[in-house]
């Protein structure tokens, strides 16, 4: 077999010219200092539950890796708020996984203990329509029914697009918590998709979330173990495929949303940039608040008064945080409480969320065209784009090294390159390039 090589290379003391030129994917890997060159088998892209968990898979085959991270932690969507006085932590990200053993071999491998978590860790609802501003004390919301699992068995559920559930499986399909925007302008497959078996079986009882009331432990634990191979605070800035080999399986594997925006510096072919740039997400945001004069263990929850299904509406992108304390405030005066000023201790943009192509794409077969797209030109996308929970994206990810690790042993790769560096503002601004070839 031959032999795999894969390289970092700093410019951090390259001229400024040529590190413009680099940018133009026209970088010439000869031009960077030896001694900066780091060797590596594999680059992964986003430490979310994705990357880090490839990450580790690799370092539990003695695969060499590196990591490229845009933040300073890892886990993406997994955000957990710790009180600075009490110690106390607040999961505002990602709340749960199934009780499987998936879940339990992450958290082992982690040394991080599990617990199971209680619907009712969630508070008691109370319901109110928060544009209105009425409280909806009659209001019963809907409820998955058998009818939505025997749909969900009948998967794949994109060849019969006619779906008569009953209404409580409708209202309670379109009230699923983690489906953002209007889910009335939502195709019934991200709806399927998001309040999928694994998601109906956690609200069954079956989820799981970490001891200490803190999921992100598994990723502040992979960080401490991986260090060498996390780039923290870095992001590409340009890259080039089959550099200097013929061309054969490699892995550039892209670990986060694969928006155009994001893969810009991919040198994108036609193929690549027709399936990549259908794709969009929606707006999603999460925060952990104090000050709020609200009663504990109240879920006080947002339910449209007189829209079709109760859809809840929505406040603007620009609106989300003025909207979160007005409503909080009018929460207060609606309950005779006392009224408080609340204030936002951590706030978080999970945007893009729910990545999806326009409908009438996905009628067109976007989805096998992706599929179609992975190892094209050595590149696995492993990100959220085709499950959604941390559970599944785990078993797809390991589903996929399977794949991967089959190919390596019969393909060899061609070469490849990134240049990452540091997010601005920065005086100095240190940019790798990472370049994979045969050697
Ligand atoms: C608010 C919220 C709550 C959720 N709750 C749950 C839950 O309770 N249970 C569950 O199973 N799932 C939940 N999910 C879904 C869960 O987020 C996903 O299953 C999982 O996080 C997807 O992992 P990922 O690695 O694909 O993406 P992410 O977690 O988003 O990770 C992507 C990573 O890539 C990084 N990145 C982005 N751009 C770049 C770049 N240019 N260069 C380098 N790095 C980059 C990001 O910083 C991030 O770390 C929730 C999602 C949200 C938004």
């Amino acid at each position: 077999m031959q032999k795999r090589n894969v390289q970092f290379i700093s410019t951090a003391k390259l001229p400024c010219s040529l590190q413009t030129l680099q940018t133009r994917d026209q970088f010439d890997s000869s031009a960077y200092a030896a001694k900066n060159i780091i060797k590596r088998d594999f680059a992964i892209i986003g430490g979310g539950a994705v990357g880090t968990y490839a990450a580790i898979s690799l370092a539990d085959q003695n695969k060499t890796f590196t990591l490229v991270e845009v933040t300073d932690q890892l886990g993406g969507h997994t955000k957990t708020f710790q009180d600075p006085t009490t110690g106390a932590t607040v999961d505002y990200g990602v709340q749960l996984h199934l009780n499987c053993s998936i879940v339990r071999d992450v958290f082992a491998r982690s040394r991080s203990p599990l617990a199971a978590l209680e619907p009712s860790s969630y508070g008691n609802p109370e319901y109110y329509d928060f544009t209105k501003q009425v409280a909806l004390t009659n209001y019963k919301p809907g409820s998955i029914q058998s009818d939505c699992a025997t749909a969900l068995n009948n998967y794949p559920y994109l060849e019969d697009l006619k779906h008569n559930l009953s209404s409580g499986s409708t209202q309670g399909g379109l009230s699923w918590p983690a489906t953002p925007g209007n889910p009335l302008d939502t195709t019934a497959l991200a709806i399927f998709n998001d309040g999928n078996n694994v998601e109906l079986e956690d609200f069954e009882g079956a989820a799981v979330h970490g001891a200490n009331n803190d999921n992100s432990e598994i990723y502040v634990n992979a960080l401490a173990e991986l260090k060498s191979n996390v780039f923290p605070q870095f992001s590409i800035i340009a890259a080039k495929r089959a550099l200097t080999c013929k061309s054969g399986v490699q892995l550039l594997i892209i670990a986060r949303p694969p928006i155009l925006d994001d893969t810009k510096y991919f040198g994108l072919d036609q193929q690549e940039h027709a399936i990549l740039s259908k794709l969009s997400g929606k707006n999603y945001y999460g925060g952990v608040m104090n000050n709020t004069g609200l009663e504990e263990g109240i879920a006080y929850t947002n339910a449209g008064a007189d829209t079709q299904y109760h859809v809840a509406s929505l406040p603007s992108v620009a609106e989300v945080e003025d909207a979160t304390r007005s409503t909080i405030k009018w929460l207060q005066t609606e309950n005779n409480f006392t009224a408080l000023e609340p204030n936002f201790v951590d706030y978080q943009d999970f945007s893009p969320f729910h990545l999806s192509p326009p409908t009438e794409d996905i009628a067109d077969g976007w989805y096998g065209k992706m599929k179609d797209l992975q190892g094209h030109r050595d590149t696995w996308y492993i990100s959220s784009l085709l499950v959604i929970g941390s559970t599944q994206v785990w078993n797809s990810t390991h589903t996929c090294f399977r794949i991967l690790s089959a190919l390596l042993s019969l393909s060899a790769f061609a070469g490849w390159a990134i240049d990452i560096q540091k997010p601005l503002p920065r005086r100095v601004v240190p940019v790798y390039v990472l370049h994979s070839c045969i050697a």
